[in-house]
């Protein structure tokens, strides 16, 4: 038998009703903050990600699904291609590639799509997921490097979540500086790990060497105590750094968003800078966070394109479900109506009565004419219908319709011209 590839699923009913109750929400609410969809291929120049997300992240050392497409003719090079492994840096490539910093004001652009990254697949992690990902991005003088523009978004997600449904989350933030403060904090980190490095796991080790940074993300019990006394990134901070960092959490302040700083948060891609932040739940276990981001003021530049500072996050919809899920959120979406023909011959009427009620927006499901009542009542129960509607001979005589509440038990007669307003109420 052929199965699905490890660390990749199908997603089935009735949960697609709760991912698309989700997707129909976040668009409602993108909508209201004035930002528009952008959806981007799903494999990218292998080297969007290295440049962009940077050469020792772990995704790109170790995590993108990446082939070499064959040259078609003698002249032209292979070239390698990359599953995308997150989206800003295809936004930011569109942006580029289609000027949209000529047309001088701040983009809002997001995304709903697939995600690949070769991890070793557990409960909330997947080599195929989903995230539903926006930025915000443009030129300095439309106001892009503005903190309201962190706290804009911050404030949005805040109510995404609370919209959505999802109860006790927790806002992690942290500052992770300009380029030169990581810089002159990396050189610190070095120094303050070179004597303690060969007592910690092999990871550490590692990254030590490469990336001093991802110390910090550690889960060893072991290292902990080493890493609770490495020097602190706030204490790196320039002051304009500092400066926009205290903008942004007065502003939370003031919209009563509530947060905690974390500043172990670093996160694990290179374009990071100033603002970054989680959003966590208790009911994911191990894999708490619900989403990240935070601000890439130097990425377009990165990628050869104008400066165009810029603020986003990606929310993990496989963990949002999950989340949701434990707290007992149902999935299914109830049909209203359950047409159920009786007797010979009424197929064909009920498919026509069917087709009146989908046309004026009543959802229907359809029985057949050779099944008993007692079978349609079954299958109307299973559907989650509200009401039945029989179509025997007598009802297609009289073109008055036996209808009944199935969680009432209540039964009455309804003329065809009152049936669509009947169930509706
Ligand atoms: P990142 O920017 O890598 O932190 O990703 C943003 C969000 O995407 C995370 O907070 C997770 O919710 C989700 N995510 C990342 N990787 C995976 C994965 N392999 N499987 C499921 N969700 C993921």
């Amino acid at each position: 038998m052929i199965k699905a590839v490890r660390g990749t699923r199908d997603l089935l009913p009735p949960d697609t009703d709760l991912w698309n109750r989700v997707e129909a929400k976040v668009r409602d609410i993108f909508a209201r903050y004035s930002f528009h969809e952008i959806r981007t291929p799903i494999f990218e120049d292998t080297q969007l990600f290295s440049r962009g997300v940077g050469e020792e992240t772990d995704i790109v050392s170790k995590e993108m699904f990446t082939w070499e497409d064959k040259a078609r003719a003698q002249s032209e090079k292979a070239q390698l291609l990359t599953l995308r492994p997150e989206n800003t840096a295809g936004v930011v490539r569109a942006y580029i590639e289609h000027g949209l910093d000529r047309q001088g004001t701040l983009q809002k652009l997001y995304y709903i799509g697939p995600q690949f990254r070769r991890e070793r697949p557990q409960k909330g992690r997947y080599r195929q997921f989903y995230q539903i990902g926006a930025e915000i991005i443009g030129p300095p003088s439309a106001g892009s490097e503005s903190p309201a523009r962190d706290a804009e978004v911050l404030e949005m997600l805040a109510t995404l979540l609370d919209e959505v449904g999802l109860r006790d989350w927790s806002l992690q933030l942290n500052s992770v500086g300009c380029a030169e403060d990581r810089a002159r904090y990396n050189k610190a980190l070095r120094e303050a790990l070179q004597p303690v490095v060969h007592q910690m796991c092999a990871d550490c080790q590692r990254r030590a060497e490469t990336n001093p940074l991802r110390v910090l993300d550690c889960k060893h019990p072991e290292d902990q105590p080493i890493i609770e006394r490495l020097p602190k990134i706030s204490d790196y901070l320039d002051q304009p750094c500092r400066e926009h960092f205290a903008q942004v959490r007065k502003m939370l302040e003031a919209l009563n968003v509530p947060y905690a700083i974390n500043e172990r948060m670093v996160r694990g891609l290179d374009y990071y800078t100033r603002t970054t932040f989680e959003f966590t739940h208790g009911g994911l276990g191990a894999q708490s966070a619900v989403l990240g981001g935070g601000r890439y003021d130097g990425l377009s530049e990165s990628l050869d394109g104008p400066k165009a500072p810029g603020i986003g996050f990606a929310i993990g919809e496989d963990r949002l479900i999950l989340a949701l899920q434990s707290q007992g959120e149902q999935p299914a979406e109830k049909v209203q109506a359950f047409v159920a023909p009786l007797g010979l011959g009424t197929n064909g009427h009920a498919l026509t009565l069917a087709r009146e009620l989908r046309r004026a927006g009543v959802s229907a499901d359809l029985g057949e004419e050779n099944f008993r009542l007692k079978k349609s009542f079954e299958l109307a129960e299973k559907a989650g219908a509200q009401y039945i509607v029989i179509v025997g001979e007598n009802e297609v005589a009289s073109d008055t319709f036996a209808v009944k509440n199935l969680a009432t038990g209540g039964q009455v007669q309804v003329p065809r011209s009152q049936l669509v307003e009947y169930l509706r109420k």
